[in-house]
């Protein structure tokens, strides 16, 4: 991952006024905690055997990740999925965006808290894991979240 940091008011910057390139940035302990980020009705909370797919994902153990893992609600148009947490850690480690490890070791806390901020690019793709289709994302301006973990989140 980057190694940037931002504080809290840049992360709040950052949401108001995007900048050009959707980037993750780690932040200072707290931060995720202290963001104003709505929970719209499309945010929903992984069930349990998400969460053990994820942690399969990642080789470790459900216990281990920091949630509460919320993702926006969407289904796959293909494949019928019900999209989770880890249909957007797959698609980033497969496009290089993040290494597996490193990511097992952020959504463990053990490697402080990240926050991939949406550019004007229009933010990250996200692809099915059951079917590898392309998921439709939000596109609202303003400030929105498309998944959440305490100690990563997505603004
Ligand atoms: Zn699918």
């Amino acid at each position: 991952m980057e190694q940037a940091q931002l504080t809290l008011d840049e992360v709040l910057e950052y949401v108001k006024n995007r900048p050009d390139t959707t980037r993750t940035y780690q932040v200072p302990q707290g931060v995720i905690a202290a963001l104003p980020l709505s929970e719209p009705p499309h945010m929903r909370l992984l069930g349990a055997s998400e969460v053990q797919e994820l942690a399969d994902y990642l080789d470790t153990s459900p216990s281990s990740l920091k949630g509460p893992f919320k993702v926006f609600d969407a289904t796959c148009s293909s494949c019928g999925r019900r999209i989770t947490f880890l249909d957007f850690a797959k698609t980033a480690v497969e496009l290089g965006m993040h290494a597996k490890e490193a990511l097992r070791d952020v959504l463990t806390g053990k490697n402080g808290e990240w926050i991939t901020i949406r550019g004007r690019d229009g933010g990250r793709p996200v692809a099915c894991a059951g079917c590898g289709h392309a998921v439709p994302r939000l596109k609202m301006n303003g400030s929105y979240s498309e998944y959440s973990s305490s100690s990563y989140a997505y603004a």
